[in-house]
């Protein structure tokens, strides 16, 4: 294990991600904490983002939708030290066509050690955490033995 160089900052860059019938959710648990998220810088996936903008007025930056590679785009930002933590209110009961993307985006998540929570109550908890409003080391497993592996 060591300290990731990139340390998450007091102002939070928060990945915001809803599955269509997760959707009404999300937004009435951002509508709830709408001052306290809009002082941190928002993603989300397209569809999600356009609705948190149109109908609760707030700054986004959109990604392409989910299912377009959305989900992959902010995967992305998590390998590069963009997001601190993500909110992605995906749907259990529901077979979708990008499965495979959800899942490599719960992955990339778990590999960089990034704070998830798929439903409200792991929101409340992350949202309500002291961590908020302060700076926080994450650390992550040592990779080098991955990157540094013989090969045949
Ligand atoms: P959307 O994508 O916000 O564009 O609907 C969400 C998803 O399905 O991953």
């Amino acid at each position: 294990m060591h300290t990731d160089n990139r340390t998450f900052r007091g102002k939070k860059k928060i990945a915001l991600v809803a599955h269509d019938n997760k959707k009404r959710d999300l937004l009435e648990w951002i509508k709830f904490n709408r001052d306290l998220l809009s002082q941190h810088e928002l993603w989300a996936t397209g569809t999600t983002g356009r609705l948190l903008e149109g109908e609760l007025g707030l700054d986004v930056i959109r990604l392409q939708s989910g299912p377009l590679g959305g989900d992959l785009q902010i995967g992305s930002k998590i390998v590069e030290g963009e997001i601190d933590f993500m909110i992605f209110f995906w749907d259990p009961l529901e077979p979708l066509p990008h499965d495979p993307d959800v899942k490599a985006l719960l992955r990339i998540a778990v590999v960089w050690n990034i704070p998830v929570a798929c439903n409200r109550a792991s929101a409340d908890y992350i949202i309500s955490s002291p961590l908020m409003t302060q700076p926080y080391e994450r650390t992550l497993p040592d990779y080098a033995v991955h990157l540094e592996r013989e090969l045949r």
